[in-house]
């Protein structure tokens, strides 16, 4: 099974049973070997558009908290080249970026050409979090879907292709992954009391994505929703798309240079 995007304008419903594995999803052993060859060929692409410099790749990762964003980065992305691929993470703005306009820090971190960007959060923190808290009034975030459509346009006619994942899990899956970080000594830290601030904002923040998923999923930057109750499930799926996107690029290595043979003789020496 492989995720379709979602279609531009479709309102879609985001259910606790969308976060399982549909039926016919591979199993976990399955899943694992296919996350393993995946992620050895993206590796091999990722090199050639590395090597290229022309393009880049810009992965947006949303999701409620536990939903897995570092997970998917850590399995999907950590066997690439590190020197590659430059990950985001975006918390509460500053005061400096709060003194600009939402989009400035995340233009800052677009991947330049030949690396793969990856954001854990986003400019799309701007209509969820904002929207749910309430930070700003409607008529300053409504109007930001049309400009983050714009600016995401403006990314790909510059040779950014952008993919975003929204990682579904259900309440229930959340609920058991909260109460393991307050039962493991490793896991302490990834908890925080403001999570549960946001568990109990569980249906104003299914009607965010929502609105996102239908106001910013477009043919240049697509949404995929992730059914993200099992991890390697999560993997695979984000996996398949990022591979087949970078196989659809076909970065392709620099030709020889024009002195070559000059440059072979000199060397003969
Ligand atoms: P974490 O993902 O656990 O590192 O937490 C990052 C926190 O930063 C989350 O609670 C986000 O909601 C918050 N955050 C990220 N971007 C924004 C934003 N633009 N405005 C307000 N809060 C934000
Ligand atoms: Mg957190």
């Amino acid at each position: 099974m492989t995720l379709d995007p979602v279609r531009a304008g479709r309102r879609v419903h985001l259910t606790d049973e969308g976060a399982a594995p549909p039926a016919g999803a591979p199993g976990k052993h399955d899943a694992l070997e296919r996350v393993d060859a995946l992620t050895g060929r993206m590796d091999a692409l990722q090199e050639a558009l590395y090597a290229e410099a022309k393009r880049s790749l810009l992965v947006v990762l949303q999701g409620r908290d536990t939903s897995g964003k570092d997970g998917t980065i850590r399995k999907v992305f950590g066997p690439l080249d590190p020197q590659g691929v430059i990950v985001t993470g975006f918390k509460a703005p500053t005061p400096v970026e709060l003194a600009h306009d939402f989009l400035w820090r995340v233009h800052q971190a677009v991947p330049p050409r030949g690396s793969i960007g990856i954001f854990n959060r986003s400019h799309y923190e701007d209509v969820l979090v904002v929207r749910v808290h309430e930070l700003v009034p409607e008529s300053v975030w409504r109007p930001r879907y049309e400009q983050i459509n714009l600016f995401e346009r403006i990314l790909v006619e510059n040779g950014v292709t952008i993919l975003k994942f929204f990682l579904h899990i259900s309440r229930e899956e959340q609920r058991e992954r909260l109460a393991a970080r307050l039962d493991d000594r490793a896991k302490y830290w990834k908890f925080s009391a403001g999570d549960l601030g946001e568990r109990d904002r569980w249906d104003a923040y299914t009607a965010a994505y929502e609105e996102m998923l239908e106001r910013t999923s477009t043919p240049a930057a697509p949404w995929f929703v992730v059914p993200a109750d099992k991890k390697y499930l999560r993997d695979l799926l984000v996996a398949e798309v990022v591979s087949r996107t970078l196989e659809d690029m076909k970065p392709e290595y620099p030709g020889p240079p024009d002195e070559l043979e000059d440059f072979r003789r000199r060397l003969a020496r």
